[in-house]
């Protein structure tokens, strides 16, 4: 199936994460499948290098992706868009997919946020970039499925770069909210957390829908996806 926020479609977007089922989303071919099957042309997807940064690429105009789409991928974890005509996508195996978009649909972001991204402060820095852009009313948000509190334990060095209010421990371990720590960065941008979604599917914790790569430690990721026709 395909996670996604009703609010995206009663906006104009097409958007979500697809379960494991559509297959391993490293191979391009299965990526393809799952946009014809919704009618996105797979050449308006746009696709970049993840590399757990805070590094934003903003598309502002179709010139402007069709010249993108022509370049070797960047490095890169959040998408902005504020033309339509194209889309982008992300693979993600427990990071956090986060779809941030405004209520007119005329600017939207997906942004790859692992526990490094979180930490560089990628969804403040995302959901800035969508106001600074100045194409948006009330911003709107979701988060896909990725790695929830009841399976994300670490150790005290990278506990040590969240929110103690974050963290919850039990048993002498030591788990990330990284729900909570998101919701946090995006309320101090100014959106108000009632406007931002986040059910609880956890890829680690549900093996028959997801990939995960703290469980299985095998490189297969999910696709996340945002189009505007
Ligand atoms: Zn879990």
């Amino acid at each position: 199936m395909i996670y996604t926020d009703n609010r995206l479609l009663s906006v104009g977007l097409v958007g979500g994460t697809c379960s494991r089922h559509y297959g391993n989303m490293r191979d391009i071919s299965a990526q393809n499948n799952v946009y014809k099957a919704l009618n996105i042309p797979p050449e308006k997807i746009l696709h970049f290098h993840q590399t757990h940064s805070d590094t934003i690429i903003s598309i502002t105009s179709a010139q402007e992706a069709a010249q993108f789409a022509a370049l070797p991928e960047q490095d890169a974890d959040a998408w902005l868009f504020t033309a339509p005509g194209w889309g982008a996508a992300i693979q993600t195996a427990d990071c956090v997919p986060l779809f941030l978009f405004d209520e007119h649909g005329h600017a939207f972001a997906l942004a790859h946020c692992g526990w490094r991204g979180v930490v560089n402060r990628l969804p403040f820095k995302t959901a800035c970039a969508l106001k600074n852009t100045g194409r948006c009313g009330k911003i709107f948000g979701w988060l896909g499925p990725h790695i929830q509190v009841c399976c994300f334990e670490v150790q005290a060095d990278v506990a040590a770069q969240f929110s103690p209010s974050s963290l919850h421990r039990k048993d002498g371990k030591i788990f990330v909210n990284l729900n909570l720590e998101i919701l946090g960065q995006l309320k101090e941008a100014g959106v108000n957390p009632l406007d931002i979604k986040t059910p609880y599917y956890c890829t680690c914790g549900d093996e028959k829908n997801f990939f995960s790569w703290r469980r299985d430690h095998v490189r297969q990721n999910l696709l996340s996806f945002i189009y505007k026709p």
